[in-house]
């Protein structure tokens, strides 16, 4: 499957096998899969999330949101869970264009994509044991 490198965006092709063995990016060396949360931006956006083959979960934030304060701790715990899930933030203060694009309207909101489609979303702060529920009832949900 094809893993875009988080650091230089760099297409990897990993074997499925291969996922949990902490792959590095035949470009730059930098973890593929780091296990904490990556930042995806208005640059960055596109390239990153039309190539990667691993279900990417969104967390779109901005710093004034107590909410998400509350849930970012919760949501970097979980990220380290899932080794087959890219966790990513959207800082929607910073990228008002991604943010309308996604019609973000009360933050916190998860999203989770899968090769460009959403597949679901969920908004309100969520602790890392809702956050896992509701994670695998996505992803056993899908085929
Ligand atoms: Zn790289």
């Amino acid at each position: 499957m094809i893993i875009v490198c988080p650091e230089c965006l760099a297409k990897n092709r990993v074997p499925e096998d291969k996922l949990t063995a902490n792959p590095a990016c035949g470009q730059c060396h930098q973890a593929l899969i780091p296990l904490v949360p990556i930042e995806l931006n208005e640059q960055n956006f596109s390239q990153f999330v039309t190539h990667s083959d691993l279900p990417i979960l969104i967390d779109l934030w901005a710093d004034w949101c107590g909410p998400c304060k509350m849930m970012a701790p919760h949501f970097a715990t979980v990220a380290k869970q899932y080794p087959n899930v890219v966790f990513a933030k959207i800082d929607t203060e910073a990228n008002p264009r991604l943010s309308s694009a996604f019609h973000v309207r009360s933050i916190p909101t998860l999203v989770l994509m899968n090769k460009s489609n959403e597949i679901a979303r969920m908004s309100g702060a969520l602790r890392s044991s809702e956050l896992q529920k509701w994670l695998d009832q996505q992803l056993n949900t899908q085929p």
